[in-house]
């Protein structure tokens, strides 16, 4: 009689520990398993030696490693690489792989002298409705889970034999209404995979109990809050999720966890000619980042042509007067950072990304 395999990526150490016992098996050899999936990251249980052959072929039988399968990848003329998953119920998400030539700053001194910047989904789709992003157009399909989305930094790593430096919960998927496996995800990520909680990013749109939430909790994670406008109506049009939270409530939040967490917040800004590029915007974006001392990312907006937005996103054009906005926030002393754009000729740029379903004649490259 067939059975299904129980996954274990995505289960943490303690849960490792209670599975190992649940087969009879002394508690470290679950700590055994945590170590092989995360920092030697095994694909097979034949890798894991110190196992005892007996133990490997029980396992075989039981559980399965990976649940997720890369089914195609695209390189850039600019060397990002965008991967499409296949999940165990055939949906489908995507990661984007960016090197970047900036030199990182040295915070531990062992930091490498490029960055390479893991960006993954969180969810399958998003219920949020950004007038910008590609991803919206998908509508909400599901969340994903833990394991699915250390799965998503394990194959990479494997796939491309990157050291990856950085991980962005950046790509398809609102990750703080996903809060429960995200962050254990990123536990995982930092308890079993090594990596420094400094160098994990979790990007909102502004989900105002979960960002105090991640304060209370004394989440070491970084915070990025993708704001694009900080007068009300405006972000009302551009991000319909300001109904629900508003811009006080997110600049409150912000506030809270920057007082009790001690770190600063990102904000994402996008800016989109006669929409968000008038000097009274300009002006608001500078209170509200004075306000809890944020540091702002301005990112290129990207063409979304390809899945056929409607409406207000149709007329949405790049801001011809970025530089000009920048000279004035700096001026102000808001520290601004502006993003080259990574990916754009394969749709993996921010706001590009979205999953068809391959059309008939569509040739799938396999990884
Ligand atoms: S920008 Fe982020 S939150 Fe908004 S629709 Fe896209 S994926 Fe969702």
């Amino acid at each position: 009689m067939s059975h299904v395999k129980i996954p274990l990526l995505g289960q943490d150490e303690g849960e490792l520990v209670r599975f190992a016992q649940s087969l009879d098996q002394p508690a470290y050899r679950g700590r055994q398993l945590f170590e092989w999936l995360y920092k030697k990251k095994a694909s097979t249980f034949e890798e894991m030696t110190n196992l005892s052959a007996d133990l490997r072929s029980m396992l075989s039988e039981k559980a399965a490693v990976h649940n997720m399968t890369v089914v195609k990848r695209q390189e850039s003329v600019d060397g990002t690489k965008k991967f499409l998953f296949e999940l165990p119920d055939g949906l489908r998400v995507e990661s984007v792989l960016i090197r970047s030539e900036r030199k990182q700053k040295e915070e531990d001194g062992q930091a490498p002298s490029v960055r390479t910047t893991l960006c993954v989904s969180t969810q399958v789709g998003c219920p949020l409705d950004c007038t910008f992003c590609a991803t919206a157009s998908m509508g909400f399909l599901r969340n994903l889970r833990a394991g699915e989305i250390v799965g998503q930094v394990l194959s990479v790593a494997a796939a491309t034999g990157v050291d990856i430096s950085n991980i962005v919960f950046m790509g398809m998927g609102e990750p703080l209404m996903n809060y429960d496996e995200v962050m254990k995800s990123a536990g995982i990520l930092i308890d079993g995979a090594g990596f420094a909680p400094r160098r994990i990013t979790v990007s909102t749109a502004g989900w105002v109990d979960r960002i105090r939430q991640m304060a209370d909790e004394e989440r070491k994670i970084k915070l990025a809050v993708s704001l694009h406008s900080a007068i009300e109506a405006t972000r009302r049009k551009l991000m319909p999720v300001t109904k629900r939270h508003s811009v006080r409530e997110i600049s409150d939040a912000i506030e809270y966890y920057v007082r009790r967490s001690g770190r600063d917040v990102m904000l994402e800004q996008t800016f989109f000619a006669g929409v968000n590029d008038t000097d009274e915007e300009v002006s608001a974006l500078i209170r509200f980042s004075r306000r809890a001392s944020c540091r702002v990312n301005v990112i290129p907006f990207h063409s979304i042509g390809n899945t056929g937005p409607t409406g207000f996103s149709a007329t949405l054009r790049p801001s011809p007067l970025v530089e000009t906005i920048v000279r004035r926030m700096r001026e102000a002393k808001v520290p601004v950072f502006v993003r080259k754009s990574s990916g754009v000729d394969i749709d993996a740029a921010c706001g590009q990304l979205a999953v068809r379903s391959p059309a008939p004649d569509e040739t799938v490259v396999p990884a």
